[in-house]
């Protein structure tokens, strides 16, 4: 058994939880008993983008193991200080499909809203390091000149609620947000692209139930979840119950090295996602972006990943392999 950190977040509302994450590097080191050895570093990749980490996903991670898979997707090190060439501040260039605020429409039938520029963690491969998009978000009025534009365009069936987290906003807003949407009736899905269910599990609240599946609007909900040790007990019933309310998950990964890449680790996932209900969707090779090139996989070595990862899992728990490339109208998949 591995010996995990106990905590308690029971008692602790998921708002308390998000305004108590573990903020420096020194104490994410001490709670899990590792040496100050690795300070040095941490403090200089957390002058490039914060440290952030709730305790609940803390909890999950193995003390002492200064290489446990969740750590280091959080833990800052002295590589995101490097240069590396062909990784930039802003490599999708997003700004560039961003007819308003908050708004970006890049695909065919579908559109992606900024609801909130804040995340519940801070991951240290995110595209977003550079940019937490705070001034890029719907507040009151770019909200009204978002809705206009999608009642303009009938083409567009689905809405995707994204950030940052758009989970990190409260029931209240996100209520009264998917009653407006569900009013316009070109709309047919709304899908929501969050990691906080698998961050703070204590998110998935009765409200946020109610609100999610009670418009005629079909919800969909892509996790983000990249290792199987990231769901535990309380990660599993919180997606069981968005599940039994009637929303269809999904999970998104993104490949990192040292972390989950190896058909292995996928396949674990993959099988205890499907325990929970949840369908891989989409394996991501990694954004370049400044800061993150020691999470590199390379196309062949994915490609490989992917053909053993076929060998070993049913097609249904098999995730396609994209990547985003900048002014591209879609994903674009990745032969294997
Ligand atoms: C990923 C993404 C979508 C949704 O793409 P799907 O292939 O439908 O999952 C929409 N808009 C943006 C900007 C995206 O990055
Ligand atoms: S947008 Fe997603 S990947 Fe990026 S920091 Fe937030 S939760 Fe992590």
């Amino acid at each position: 058994m591995m010996n995990h950190i106990a905590s308690d977040t029971t008692s602790k509302t998921w708002q308390e939880q998000l305004s108590t994450a573990v903020s420096h590097p020194s104490e994410l080191l001490a709670t899990l008993g590792l040496s100050d050895n690795l300070l040095a570093g941490a403090l200089r990749g957390d002058a490039e983008f914060k440290t952030r980490v709730p305790f609940s996903y803390i909890s999950r991670m193995e003390f002492g193991n200064a290489n446990d898979p969740l750590l280091k997707q959080v833990l800052p090190v002295d590589n995101e200080t490097l240069d590396v060439s062909g990784f930039t501040m802003d490599p999708l260039a997003e700004q560039s499909s961003n007819p308003s605020d908050g708004v970006i429409h890049k695909y065919k039938g579908r559109l992606l809203l900024i609801v909130s520029g804040a995340c519940a963690i801070n991951c240290r491969f995110c595209f977003r390091r550079h940019f937490p998009y705070g001034d890029n978000q719907l507040g009151g009025e770019s909200w009204q000149q978002a809705i206009d534009y999608i009642k303009a365009q009938t083409d567009i069936h689905e809405v995707i609620l994204s950030g940052g987290d758009p989970l990190a906003t409260s029931d209240k807003r996100l209520k009264k947000l998917i009653q407006e949407l569900s009013e316009i009736q070109h709309l047919k899905t709304i899908r929501i692209h969050t990691r906080l269910p698998i961050v703070i599990p204590d998110r998935v609240t009765d409200e946020l139930l109610s609100w999610l599946t009670s418009t005629r609007l079909k919800p969909v909900m892509v996790i983000h979840c990249n290792h199987a040790n990231e769901i535990d007990d309380a990660v599993h019933s919180a997606l069981q119950k968005l599940k039994k309310a009637g929303v269809t998950l999904l999970n998104q990964t993104v490949l990192l090295k040292g972390i989950n890449d190896d058909a292995e680790a996928l396949s674990e996932l993959s099988h205890k996602l499907f325990q929970a209900d949840v369908l891989p969707y989409y394996l991501h090779l990694l954004d370049k972006v400044k800061g993150a090139a020691h999470f590199d996989v390379n196309t062949q070595k994915a490609q490989e990943i992917m053909r053993e990862l076929m060998a070993q899992c049913p097609g249904y728990l098999v995730p396609k392999l994209v990547r985003e490339v900048a002014g591209e109208p879609g994903k674009t998949s990745i032969s294997v």
